[in-house]
């Protein structure tokens, strides 16, 4: 494995992030990294990935960009969080083990609420569980624990509403009843918007590289299918990323057929100039971690006592923020992902700012 001495590791921090944390616990084989890129809004809250990562520097490249685009999200869905990410290196079917999640969890609770974290790729609610037997700054417990389970649901919903705001946009008409949807990847939250999108008697078509995914859906929701590298190209109203990062890139942009692309993946677009292309090209974009905010509201609910009905409330403002995102785009004529980005980093200005206002016992 690369060693990280020759990368530079602050040179790799520039002019943000707060903190950034290496948790080593050798019997265990935990190897973890904390990045906290911003508490201005409040403690930074983010996933733990746990990957078999190549090099260290990978690793540390990911919970970077993870930790900020965090910061991001949470501030744009108008939440009381900051931006943060975890890492753990290794192959969780491999080393994953009580001893592990628990000495994470030790760890966790030594930085006081600095971080928050939560579920992501590699680590399951049950590992929430079990790390949140060693500190109470985790959230994605099970109901059982007073947690609020599976997010999925939530998110889906959310992508449901930021598409209705999309249709509006698009089409002047909030309706989806015969709008042809494309839904590339139908695991937790495709499976769910699926429900959705056919019950407001949309035509949806899906693609998944899991035939059994794709088999549920064509029998509970009535969908049509697509080859999964050919669902993008598909000639639709609407194409719905709900898989990998990543699909909108150089190569794919030129085949898109659609006139709005709105899903629940992250890092939809391979790099920031895609948003720009989409724009010219006509394509309105949905940030995705505007219309995907529906996990990070859910789990941020939780940290009042977690009330799932009030969760799927506040999840409904995805689309007054995009419809918002929406307008400043057209008015001052740049691509709603830049319009989004501004709207995050206002909030985080002007919201931050009070911050600096001593209050006794803050
Ligand atoms: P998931 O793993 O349950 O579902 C992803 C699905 O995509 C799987 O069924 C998988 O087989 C399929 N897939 C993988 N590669 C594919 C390909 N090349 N073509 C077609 N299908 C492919 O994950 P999920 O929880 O449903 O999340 C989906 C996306 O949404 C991810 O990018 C995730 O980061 C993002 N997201 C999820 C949540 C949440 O609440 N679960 C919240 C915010 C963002």
């Amino acid at each position: 494995m690369l060693r990280l001495a020759a990368m530079g590791v602050f040179a790799e921090l520039g002019e943000e992030f707060e903190e950034v944390v290496f948790f080593h616990d050798a019997p265990s084989e935990l190897h973890g990294i904390v990045a906290i890129h911003s508490t201005a809004l409040g403690p930074s809250l983010g996933g733990t990935r746990f990957y078999p990562f190549t090099t260290e520097e990978d690793a540390l490249r990911d919970v970077l960009r993870l930790a900020r685009g965090m910061t991001y999200k949470s501030a744009a869905a108008g939440l009381d969080l900051g931006g943060g990410k975890a890492v753990i290196i290794g192959d969780p079917k491999r080393i994953k083990t009580e001893e592990l999640l628990r000495a994470y969890g030790r760890f966790l609770q030594s930085l006081g609420g600095r971080y928050i974290t939560a579920e992501d790729v590699g680590t399951t609610g049950g590992d929430m569980d079990m790390i949140r037997r060693e500190t109470r700054f985790v959230t994605g417990v099970s109901p059982a624990m007073g947690g609020s389970g599976d997010p999925s649901p939530v998110t889906a919903w959310g992508v449901y509403q930021g598409m209705i705001a999309c249709a509006e946009e698009a089409w002047k008409d909030a309706s989806l009843a015969g709008r042809r949807i494309a839904v590339q990847g139908v695991g937790k939250v495709g499976y769910h918007l699926c429900k959705h999108l056919t019950e407001a008697g949309a035509s949806v078509v899906v693609a998944d590289v899991d035939v059994d995914a794709v088999a549920r859906a064509v029998r509970e929701y009535g969908c049509d299918t697509a080859e999964p590298d050919k669902i993008h190209a598909d000639e639709c109203d609407i194409f719905a990323p709900c898989a990998l990062g990543g699909i909108i890139r150089d190569d794919t942009i030129p085949s898109l057929k659609c006139r709005v692309v709105a899903g629940a993946a992250n890092n939809q677009l391979a790099a920031p100039e895609h948003g720009e292309q989409l724009a010219e090209l006509g394509v309105l974009y949905a940030p995705d971690y505007i219309i995907n905010a529906g996990g990070v509201i859910n789990v941020a609910d939780e940290l009042r006592g977690y009330d799932r009905a009030r969760a799927m409330r506040q999840v409904e403002g995805i689309y007054r923020t995009l419809r918002r995102i929406f307008s400043t785009a057209r008015e001052q004529g740049i691509s709603t992902a830049r319009a989004a980005d501004q709207f995050a980093m206002e909030r985080i200005e002007r919201v931050g700012r009070l911050r600096r206002i001593w209050v006794a016992g803050q």
